[in-house]
């Protein structure tokens, strides 16, 4: 089997690289893969002491954490470096389920060696991150067909040259948990290959070697048409990650939200935000166009603005909001893994940082430079970011782009 840190063997040998948690002896040995639906672990026995345990495979978000597990009672062994999630310990892991959600196997090529990139994970952005991994084993292991485990609300984003898609029907909800349908699913393929590897999934791969256009079928904004496509930009208004333009805002539309009234208010008062900004801009740079997106009622936004919330995803609508972020030069939104797309096809952002996600910084952009128009084309802003300095970010991000670039990419060696 090759030997590569970004190819997990599976099969014939399974990846058995660390010690019994138990006696200390190398190498337990590879019992059996389990694919429980997010979590993507083995089964092994200790060839010392006898211990059977279950452990994480070094995929996924577990990659730097793995835990492990005595099959007898679930007492759990956490790693060295840390403590680590001890995912069988909860309920939804207590009682395997059966279900299949209708999973299907999609052949575009048939290959004896496959990697397996299972993109199964409760979070939305997490399903993202993780099928952007396939780029890599599509140009760099040719020879190894790549087998994408998938939800499918996420199937059309699946990229031409894969050799098969496992697609299920599965909420992201669902993807916690002990899914033993999946798991039989997998195994009933298991026979048809000679050689199996997993791909670790990473959560944040390099992004500006990505080309977004091959998972979406949309072309992105090209820095080269910055200055000649029409300006346009995209509010990425969302009903549940909301722009609050003050603390005392927040905590009101918290305490009204805990006693049942007025739950809508804030996000009226995030339409005003958003209609604000958007006059601003529109009084330094009068032929910029608009659209808003986002899961959220439609309505309230100025004459001529294209409104394309909804609270009902479709292909259609993906697609819709895919081609207006493709036409944006700026994308302006609340953090969140609803910018990941944006960013992947907008030129740049504005982003309004919660305090609390300070920790989080760029995780949900799609970093598509590798130098200082990073800086320029990506701007956070203060959680409580008023109208006008959103709206400032904006205007500069078009007055002052051509001397930018010009400085920055263009006057240097
Ligand atoms: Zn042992």
């Amino acid at each position: 089997m090759l030997q590569d840190r970004h190819l997990i063997p599976l099969k014939p040998a399974l990846y058995n690289d660390f010690a019994c948690p138990e006696c200390g002896a190398l190498r337990p040995e590879g019992v059996k893969v389990m694919v429980l639906g997010k979590q993507t672990a083995a089964e092994y026995k200790c060839r010392e002491c006898g211990l059977d345990l279950v452990r994480d495979l070094p995929a996924g978000f577990t990659v730097d954490l793995p835990i492990a597990w005595r099959l007898s009672d679930k007492k759990p062994y956490h790693p060295a470096n840390g403590i680590a999630e001890d995912w069988a310990a909860y309920p939804d892991y207590q009682v395997p389920s059966t279900e299949r959600y209708n999973g299907r196997r999609k052949v575009f090529k048939e290959y004896k060696r496959i990697v397996i990139l299972n993109t199964i994970d409760h979070l939305y952005g997490h399903v993202l991150l993780k099928l952007f991994n396939a780029q890599h084993y599509l140009d760099e292991h040719p020879d190894i067909g790549l087998v994408v485990i998938v939800p499918k609300m996420f199937e059309w984003l699946v990229p031409d040259g894969v050799a098969e898609s496992w697609v299920f029907d599965i909420k992201l909800k669902e993807a916690w948990g002990w899914n033993a349908g999946i798991d039989n699913f997998v195994h009933e393929q298991w026979h048809r290959y000679d050689e199996i590897y997993l791909a670790p999934g990473y959560s944040h791969p390099e992004f500006s070697k990505i080309d977004i256009e091959r998972f979406s079928r949309v072309k992105p904004m090209e820095l080269d048409e910055y200055l000649t496509a029409p300006p346009h930009i995209t509010f990425v208004a969302r009903r549940d990650r909301l722009w609050y333009s003050s603390p005392f805002t927040k905590f009101v539309h918290r305490a009204l939200k805990k006693v049942g009234l007025f739950a809508d208010i804030a996000v009226w008062w995030q339409d005003r935000l958003v209609a604000n900004a958007i006059s601003e801009v529109r009084g330094q740079i009068p032929e910029a166009t608009f659209t808003v997106v986002g899961l959220a009622k439609p309505g309230g936004m100025p004459a001529g603005v294209e409104d394309l919330r909804t609270m009902r995803m479709s292909l259609e609508t993906e697609l819709a909001w895919c081609h207006a972020y493709a036409k944006s030069q700026v994308a302006v939104g609340v953090h969140g893994s609803n910018m990941i797309l944006p960013t992947a096809h907008a030129a740049g952002c504005v982003e309004i940082l919660p305090y609390d996600r300070y920790g989080n910084i760029v995780q949900d952009i799609s970093v598509r430079y590798d130098d200082r128009m990073q800086l320029f084309l990506y701007r956070f802003t203060d959680e409580f970011a008023t109208s006008t300095s959103i709206a400032r970010h904006v205007i500069s991000m078009f007055k002052d782009y051509g001397i930018y670039r010009l400085d920055n990419r263009v006057n240097i060696f």
